[in-house]
C-alpha cells in the first residue's frame, strides 16, 4: 500500500515528525521532489535531527530510504547528512538513488546566489540551495541525470561543453562573474559519481515489486500545497510540485497506487520568505507565538530564518487538503496553543467587501483580509494525552471545529514533538 505524507499549508508543518512516526510500520520511504531547501526536524531516541535530503525512514534500519527521480539532488549535501546520522550512533540506514534522479551542480546554487544579489530586495527569499535553476535546467533539457554521471569522459566533455556555452555567456555579461571552470566541473562530476554509485538503483522497479509484495511505502513530501507552483502563491512559490500527485510521477509508480494521503496542517499557521499570507500576525502577539511554536521556536530548519506566523486558516487549510487529495489530515504543533485564553481561527477572506471560502488567485489573495472566529483556548498543557477522550474538552472544540471547516478527517493528533506524542482518532 502506498501512503503519502504531504503539507498542507506553506511548509513545516511536522511531516518529518508524522513520517518518522508512521515510518514504524513502513517498508520504505521516498522523497519525491524538492531538493536541500526545506529541512524537516525529526526528534528520536537518537537526540533531534534535522534533515534536508535524506528521507525521514534513515533511523529505521529495516526501511529501505529511497531518492526518487523528482527529486533535486545535492550530493555533498546528502554524504554530509548520512555521515553526520552516523556519527551520532543511528546505525548506516538502506539507501536507493534513482538513476533518473538529476544532480544539482555547484553553478545552480551560483547562479541562484547570483539571481538573489541582481533582484536584490524584490527576491523570492530563495533559500539559495540552487532550486529554481536546477529546475529550470531540467525542464530545459540541460540538467544531469544521475545516469549521466556514469556516462564516458568524452561524452561528459561534450555536454559540459553545450550547457557552458549558455551558463558562461549569463555569468559573465549579466552577473559579471567567472565563466564556469569545465575542468573543475569534470572533477566534480567524477567526485559524485563515485560518492553515490553504491547507492543508485532502478527506484520505479524496485518499488513496482515492492508494491506487488504488498509492502507498506510512504511517499515523504517537501513543502505544502500552497507552494506548489501551479496551485499555491505563484510566483512565490518552489520549483517542483508539492502535491501527493506527483508523487507518482516523482516515485515512478501508478498514480491509482497512491490509496491515503495524509495531508499534515499545523493547528496554527507559518510560513518562510515572501508572499501572501492572509491570518499572518505581527508583534509581540508574533512573537510569542514564534517562541512557544515547534520544537523550541518556529526557525527555519534549514537557514535558521524566523518563521512568519499566523493563525490557522481554514480557507487556505481546506484548499490545501483538497488539491492534495487527502484522506486524513494530520493536526500537528496543538500543543503550543494550550498558554491562549481566545484563538482566533480565520474562517472566511474579505475581498473587495465579499466574503468568500474559496482560495483565490494570488492577485485577488494580495487583497484579501482575515475574518476571524474566536475559539476559547484549553489552557493547560497536553502533552503526554495519549487518548483523544482525554483531550480538554476545549481542545478537542478546536479540532472538531476545523474539522467542519476543512471538510475532511482529522485522524492523527501531533502533541509534541516527540516520536511517542501522538493521538490516533
Ligand atoms: P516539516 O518540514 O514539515 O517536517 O516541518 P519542520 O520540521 O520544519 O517543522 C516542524 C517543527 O515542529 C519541528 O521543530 C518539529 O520538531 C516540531 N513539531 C512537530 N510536531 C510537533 C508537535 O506536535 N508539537 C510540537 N511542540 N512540536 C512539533
Amino acid at each position: 500500500m502506498v501512503k503519502a505524507v504531504v503539507g498542507a499549508n506553506w511548509g513545516d508543518e511536522g511531516k518529518g515528525k508524522i513520517t518518522d512516526t508512521l515510518a514504524d510500520q513502513a517498508d520504505v520511504v521516498i522523497r519525491f521532489q524538492g531538493g536541500a531547501n526545506a529541512g524537516h526536524t525529526i526528534v528520536n531516541s537518537y537526540g533531534k535531527f534535522a534533515l534536508h535530503t535524506v528521507p525521514s525512514g534513515v533511523f529505521h534500519q529495516r526501511i529501505m530510504n529511497i531518492i526518487g527521480n523528482g527529486v533535486a539532488l545535492n550530493i555533498p549535501i546528502l554524504m554530509k547528512e548520512l555521515a553526520g546520522i552516523e556519527e551520532r550512533g543511528v546505525p548506516a540506514p538502506q539507501l536507493m538513488i534513482s538513476d533518473r534522479c538529476q544532480v544539482v551542480m555547484p553553478y545552480h546554487i551560483l547562479f541562484d546566489a547570483c539571481e538573489e544579489e541582481r533582484l536584490a530586495g524584490k527576491s523570492f527569499g530563495s533559500t539559495q540551495s540552487g532550486i529554481a535553476p536546477f529546475y529550470s535546467d531540467k525542464y530545459a533539457k540541460v540538467g544531469w541525470q544521475v545516469s549521466e554521471l556514469f556516462m564516458d569522459d568524452s561524452e561528459i566533455r561534450e555536454k559540459i561543453d553545450r550547457v557552458c556555452v549558455q551558463k558562461d555567456i549569463l555569468l559573465t555579461q549579466l552577473y559579471h562573474r567567472d565563466p564556469i571552470d569545465r575542468e573543475a566541473l569534470l572533477e566534480t562530476i567524477h567526485e559524485y559519481r563515485d560518492r553515490i554509485a553504491p547507492y543508485v538503483g532502478d527506484v520505479s522497479a524496485y518499488l513496482g515489486k515492492a508494491i506487488a509484495e504488498g509492502k507498506t511505502i510512504l511517499l515523504e513530501g517537501q513543502l505544502g500545497t500552497l507552494k506548489d507552483p501551479d496551485h499555491g502563491i505563484y510566483p512565490m512559490v518552489t520549483s517542483s510540485s508539492t502535491l501527493a500527485a506527483f508523487g507518482a510521477i516523482g516515485a515512478g509508480i501508478p498514480p491509482y497506487e497512491i490509496k491515503q494521503i495524509i495531508a499534515v496542517n499545523k493547528a496554527y499557521s507559518s510560513a518562510v520568505g515572501a508572499g501572501e499570507f492572509v491570518s499572518e500576525i505581527f508583534g509581540e502577539e508574533a512573537d510569542e507565538l514564534r517562541r512557544r511554536g515547534g520544537d523550541g521556536g518556529e526557525y527555519g530548519a534549514t537557514t535558521g530564518r524566523p518563521r512568519r506566523m499566523g493563525w490557522y486558516d481554514c480557507v487556505a487549510s481546506r484548499y490545501g487538503c483538497r488539491l492534495q487529495g487527502a484522506t486524513d489530515v494530520a493536526f500537528t504543533v496543538l500543543d503550543v496553543l494550550g498558554y491562549l485564553d481566545v484563538i482566533p481561527v480565520c474562517v472566511a477572506y474579505e475581498i473587495d467587501g465579499v466574503q468568500t471560502k474559496d482560495f483565490p488567485v494570488t492577485s485577488l489573495l494580495k487583497k484579501a483580509k482575515p475574518v476571524y472566529v474566536n475559539l476559547p483556548g484549553w489552557k493547560c498543557d497536553i502533552r503526554g494525552i495519549r487518548k483523544y477522550e482525554d483531550l480538554p474538552e476545549n481542545c478537542r472544540n478546536y479540532i472538531e471545529f476545523i474539522e467542519a471547516e476543512i471538510g475532511c478527517p482529522i485522524t492523527i493528533i501531533s502533541n509534541g514533538p516527540e516520536h511517542h506524542d501522538i493521538i490516533y482518532r
